[in-house]
């Protein structure tokens, strides 16, 4: 249920970010979610619809970016990448390093639809 709250947050932050008279209007919400993030979009995607369901919000769309893993070594300094999500430096062997993106979910851009258009 993971993807529920996350969906609960991203429909938060549409609400306060976006005037409520436009608030139907909004025709999509791009996110970024890391391929580490542990996020399973279908499943986020399918709350953002559940939860938006006979809301002002109901129709929009939830598009997602899907963002590459990066490690950031604090030993060596260097930026490195693997596909099993390790938090090992790939350079120097350190697990000393920090995600510098990829776990991240993170809100981009809210498409709203011009007034006209809507009708
Ligand atoms: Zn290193």
């Amino acid at each position: 249920m993971h993807e529920l709250s996350l969906a609960r947050d991203i429909i938060e932050t549409v609400y306060q970010n976006v005037p409520k008279e436009e608030v139907n209007r909004v025709s999509s919400v791009v996110i970024k979610v890391g391929t580490f993030s542990g996020v399973v979009t279908d499943s986020l995607k399918f709350s953002f619809q559940a939860i938006t369901s006979g809301t002002e919000l109901e129709g929009a769309e939830l598009e997602t970016i899907e963002i590459p893993f990066m490690l950031k070594c604090n030993d060596c300094n260097k930026e490195t990448t693997n596909e099993i999500g390790m938090m090992l430096c790939s350079d120097c062997g350190s697990g000393n390093t920090e995600i510098i993106s990829g776990g991240e979910l993170q809100i981009v851009e809210v498409k709203i639809q011009e007034a006209e258009e809507a009708a």
